[in-house]
């Protein structure tokens, strides 16, 4: 079953800068992608196609066969759920439970589902009793863990995620990569990987397509790391 396709897809900013060109990506369920590109290589465009900020004009970017650009949010985020590279940008509540709690709220969920949905996703990501935790005041890969379990409080089916083991201390980096490889194993969950942490690749993908505006070149992780490395 497909998970994500793109197809021939085209993005220029409004000040005209070609951030991708025709870009074509198909992935299936359950297999773990990681997308490799230089600095602006337009990876971060790209996952804006994913979670719905950018629209495509066309039906270019589906998930399980539907227009990402026309489905409600309600639906896109049960579907996809992208995580960004500066955890900052996506905690903003006063504590770690909010911050955690505020997809499923929106979703209309129970306050029992919504609670037992915060409780899971902390043990995924080990950060048990940071509930009342400040996000702010919290270290870079504890931001990052949380940041990863607001995302999976949403119980997507696919999991995007940029730059996941950037700027890490070594601790965090193994715990991270070992979240992300047990929800790809044992629990089913499509992983779209962004980085340039090339030590990793081989850990977090299988696939690997590389991206510099158009997809360069695309292959089983063995391949291609011996093409580039
Ligand atoms: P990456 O995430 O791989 O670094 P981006 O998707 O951020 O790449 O950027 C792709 C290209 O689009 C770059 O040339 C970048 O400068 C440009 N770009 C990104 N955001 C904007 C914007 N809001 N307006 C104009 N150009 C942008
Ligand atoms: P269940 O929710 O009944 O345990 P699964 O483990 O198969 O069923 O996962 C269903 C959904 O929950 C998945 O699509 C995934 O996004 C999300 N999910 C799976 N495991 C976890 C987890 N450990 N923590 C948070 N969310 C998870």
């Amino acid at each position: 079953k497909t998970a994500i396709s793109i197809t021939d897809l085209n993005y220029s900013y409004p000040d005209g800068t070609k951030a991708l060109d025709n870009v074509n990506i198909e992935i299936e369920q359950g297999e773990k992608i990681v997308i490799m590109g230089p600095n602006g290589a337009g990876k971060t465009t790209l996952f804006l196609h994913l979670n719905g900020v950018i629209r495509a004009e066309q039906d270019n970017v589906k998930i399980f066969g539907n227009n990402i650009g026309s489905m409600k949010t309600e639906d896109r985020i049960r579907e996809v759920g992208v995580v960004f590279a500066e955890p900052d940008d996506q905690l903003f509540m006063s504590t770690v439970y909010d911050d955690i709690a505020f997809g499923p709220l929106n979703m209309g969920l129970s306050e029992e589902e919504v609670d037992r949905r915060v409780k899971k996703a902390l043990a995924t990501v080990g950060l048990e009793g940071f509930e009342d935790k400040v996000p702010h005041h919290m270290s870079f890969g504890q931001k990052k863990k949380a940041a990863l379990a607001a995302v999976l409080s949403m119980e997507p089916r696919v999991l995007v995620l940029d730059e996941p083991t950037a700027n890490l201390d070594p601790k965090s980096r193994a715990d991270l990569i070992r979240v992300i490889n047990d929800l790809n194993k044992n629990h089913g969950i499509t992983t779209v990987i962004a980085m340039h942490d090339i030590n990793a690749l081989s850990e977090l993908a299988d696939r690997v397509y590389v991206l510099n505006r158009s997809i360069v070149a695309e292959g089983p992780t063995r391949d291609i790391f011996s093409d580039h490395v």
